[in-house]
Order: C-alpha cells, then structure tokens, then sequence
C-alpha cells in the first residue's frame, strides 16, 4: 500500500511539473519580435540536406552553424503545394485543392497575427513566386473568413489579380524590398523553382533552381543579420512544402503528390534569438508544428492549430 501512495504521489509531481512547464513556456518573455518564414517549393532531401558534400546548398550550409537544423522533417499531409502551405499556415493537414480553389478550413498564422497585432500595417504579409499561394491568406471559418488577411504579393502582376508563376528572382526582389522599406513582423516567402524546373523533366534546372533559392535564402539572412530593424530579433524558419518521389517511384523526381519517402521527407533550418545554434535536431517532426512554435514566440494563441510546439528548438 505504502508504495502505491509513494508512486501515486510521483506521478503527482510529475503532472504537476508538466503543467508548469508548459505554463513557464507560454509565459516565457521571448527576444524574437519579427517571423520569416522562406519555405522552397519541392526540392527532394537527397538534393539538399541528404546530399553530403551540400554541394547545391552550399549557402545554407555555411550559415547553418548559426541555427539548428532539423533532419527528420516531414510533411505528413498530402505531398502538394496548397496542402503543404495549408500545414505551414494553418497547423492542419487538410485535403485541399491543390489549384488554389478552396481556402483552407481554419484560420492561418497570419490571422492570428494580425488580429493581436492590428493597427500597424502591414502586419504580415505572403510574398510568392506561384499565384496560387495567395490562397492560404484567408481561410472559411466564419469568425476569420475576409478578416485580418496578410498583404499579398503572388505570381505575375502581384497584388490582387495575380496569375500565374513568376521567376523566383522577382520574389527576392519585392521581399527585400518590404521589408527594408515595411517591416512587416510576420512574412511568408515562397520560392517556386525547383518545382516548375522538375516538372519540366529538366534535371539540370531543376538542380540550378535549388542553387538560386539557397542563395535567395543567404541573401534574406544576410539582410537581417545587417538590418537595423530586424537585426537580432528576428527568428527565419526554412522549408518545403513536400519532396519529389524517390528514383524507384513512378516518374521519380518529375513529380510529387504520394506517400514515398522522398515526397513526405523534407527540412527544416530555423535561425532565432532565442533559439539553440550550431544544433542537427533529429527527433521527428512535421510541417504544421511551425505555426504553432511561430504563434508561441510572437505570443498569441492559436487554438485551431493541431501542432506541437519545437521545444528542443529553444536555448
Ligand atoms: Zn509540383
Ligand atoms: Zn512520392
């Protein structure tokens, strides 16, 4: 009996524990006041952190000593462009069209920002190479559906009636630009390339294309290391939205869109003020835990999110 009541009273503490701890990390006064978050359409893991001479990624690798990088990230959703924003945004896997047709069914990291955050425009804001994108910036819940929506800058003519992809050259343009110019405190910017080279059947663009957004990426990283504004309270979280199939899947690394390895197994490299450097984190984890670590540090909640929060992440 004795015994019983001494584990009893253990597994007390322990809940007890946990719950402070959890509460201590919801309280917890963070130095990050800015998010970017760079996500790079499509590249397969074996083409990037997979690849051990890093030799298409040679940017992110050098920098890589001032963040953490995660090795076993995944897209655990459906391995498509909308559906892996939607996770990204949202904090849910949802089954949604991936032409842009269909808003996602909750609320997006954007909304949430926006409304704690209202009255200082432009709060947040998604810059991205494919038009279609600009449909994670609104969602069909009926409290958030129209409301708080983040500025828009997608595809060929940008604002509003965008159409179309265009180069990921022009993207890095009118990012930087913002955010010298705007500051905004929470930004999506989305690289399309690798994606549409693929898709061509063209190997060598393909390969190209991941060279140009590895040094899109150093161009957004060196930006804030130097910006006056952002310059050590910003944190940038790096990703994809889905692989490609592995070589022995259908048309290997032309396509995307199942279950595979190469198409669920993607990264994650996160830089931050209050996050670990020089770390390779491999516990698992997955695309929608981003907006819910994103919505801890920038301090508001997110309860339509299904994330956890990257503890192991922080100092
Ligand atoms: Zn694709
Ligand atoms: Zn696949």
């Amino acid at each position: 009996m004795k015994i019983i009541k001494i584990i009893e009273k253990i597994i007390l503490i322990l809940i007890i524990c946990l719950y402070s701890c959890e509460r201590a990390s919801l309280d917890t006064e963070y130095i990050t006041k800015n998010v970017i978050i760079i996500v790079i359409d499509g590249p397969r893991y074996s083409e990037t952190w997979g690849d051990s001479s890093f030799s298409n990624i040679p940017q992110m690798k050098k920098i890589s000593e001032f963040g953490v990088l995660y090795t076993n990230f995944y897209n655990n959703g459906a391995t498509y462009t909308i559906p892996g924003y939607t996770s990204i945004t949202t904090g849910n896997n949802e089954e949604i069209n991936d032409l842009g047709l269909e808003k996602p069914e909750f609320p997006s990291v954007f909304q949430y920002c926006n409304k704690k955050y209202s009255g200082n425009f432009p709060v947040s804001s998604i810059f991205a190479s494919k038009y279609k994108i600009s449909v994670v910036s609104d969602c069909l819940d009926s409290s958030y559906s129209g409301f708080y929506k983040p500025f828009c800058d997608c595809g060929v003519n940008g604002i509003g009636v965008g159409n179309g992809y265009r180069d990921d050259s022009i993207t890095i343009r009118k990012t930087l630009t913002s955010l010298d110019e705007e500051h905004p405190r929470l930004i999506l910017i989305g690289f399309g390339e690798p994606d549409y080279s693929a898709h061509n059947k063209n190997w060598q663009e393909y390969i190209d294309a991941i060279k140009n957004t590895d040094s899109y990426v150093y161009q957004v990283w060196n930006f804030i290391e130097k910006d006056k504004y952002y310059k050590g309270t910003t944190a940038i979280f790096i990703t994809n939205d889905h692989g490609r199939h592995l070589d022995n899947v259908k048309d290997g690394y032309v396509s995307h869109g199942d279950t595979c390895d190469g198409c669920r197994h993607i990264s994650l490299l996160a830089f931050g003020p209050d996050f670990k450097k020089g770390e390779v984190i491999k516990i698992n984890r997955e695309l929608i835990d981003i907006p819910a670590t994103i919505a801890m540090v920038l301090k508001f909640h997110m309860p339509t999110g299904h994330g956890n929060i990257m503890s192991e992440l922080f100092k």
